[in-house]
């Protein structure tokens, strides 16, 4: 039997938003590969194993499976959400293009999945309506100078935003940053909102104006939705209209 390669999204977190496709394509594999929490969704079964590392070794993680492909194995490589929403394939092509030319002819897909910005933006009503981007706040793999010049530009071009890796432990002051550019960018009266958990026990979301934002309402386990100047509420819920007139800064 010949092996191949699978890079999936799990969703944001139940079951029931994993799609048909993922599903199969687990139910078929030998091995699982991934960061230790998501390869723990997948259910054990004879015939599978499951090969969960640590954080932050994301080459290691995808040299490591496209290796067992090479060996005729089959293997899904596990991100949570969507898997090319800075999560592991990627990963995967950058290991692909580092590694030796045969693995070039491996089976190789990448199966989509929800990510956490639209499972989020789906349970706050349509606040990504319009016009909008994702901006990975982690300054891990890119110089923090940067997150701050996009963070800016973004505003000031009037998309509505997703930030994910808002606030973690080790860069606590970054986000309290953030949220000072917005307010200088967007004023206090934009809507932002804080959608932790999504899909899982204990799912919280929280919607304020950026004056009343404080840095300690986000962490790694959420994801943060600023509006554009047009975003609004209605009800419960949270929208962007689908119309935008000409404007200058966002
Ligand atoms: N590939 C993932 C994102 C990985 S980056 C995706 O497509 O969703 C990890 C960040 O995603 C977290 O710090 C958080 O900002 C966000 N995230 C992932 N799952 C989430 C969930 N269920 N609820 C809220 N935020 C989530």
């Amino acid at each position: 039997m010949s092996g191949w390669l699978r890079v999936a999204g799990l969703g944001p977190g139940g079951d029931a938003q994993v799609t048909p496709e993922v599903r199969a394509s687990l139910d078929v594999a030998t091995d699982v590969v991934g960061y230790f929490p998501y390869v723990a969704r997948v259910a054990e079964r004879p015939g599978l194993t499951r090969h969960g590392s640590d954080n932050r070794v994301e080459r290691d993680r995808a040299a490591f499976a496209l290796e067992m492909a090479a060996e005729g194995r089959r293997v899904v490589v596990v991100s949570s959400g969507d898997p090319g929403v800075f999560a592991m394939a990627s990963a995967v092509f950058e290991a692909l293009e580092a590694g030796p030319a045969a693995w070039r002819d491996l089976d190789i897909r990448v199966l989509p999945g929800i990510t956490a910005m639209l499972a989020a933006a789906a349970r706050l009503g349509a606040p990504l309506g319009h016009d909008f981007c994702a901006i990975n706040l982690s300054d891990n793999l890119k110089p923090w100078d940067l997150v701050e010049h996009r963070l800016r530009m973004a505003a000031r071009g009037g998309f509505a935003m997703a930030f994910y890796n808002p606030r973690s432990k080790a860069r606590p002051h970054q986000f309290a940053r953030t949220l000072e550019i917005l307010r200088e960018e967007c004023g206090g009266e934009r809507l932002i909102s804080f959608a932790r958990d999504v899909a899982r026990e204990n799912e919280r979301l929280t919607t304020v104006t950026l004056a009343e934002a404080e840095a300690e309402m986000a962490d790694m386990r959420t994801v943060v939705i600023v509006g554009n100047s047009q975003t609004r509420r209605v009800g419960g819920y949270v929208y962007t209209p689908r119309f935008a007139a000409q404007e200058s800064a966002g």
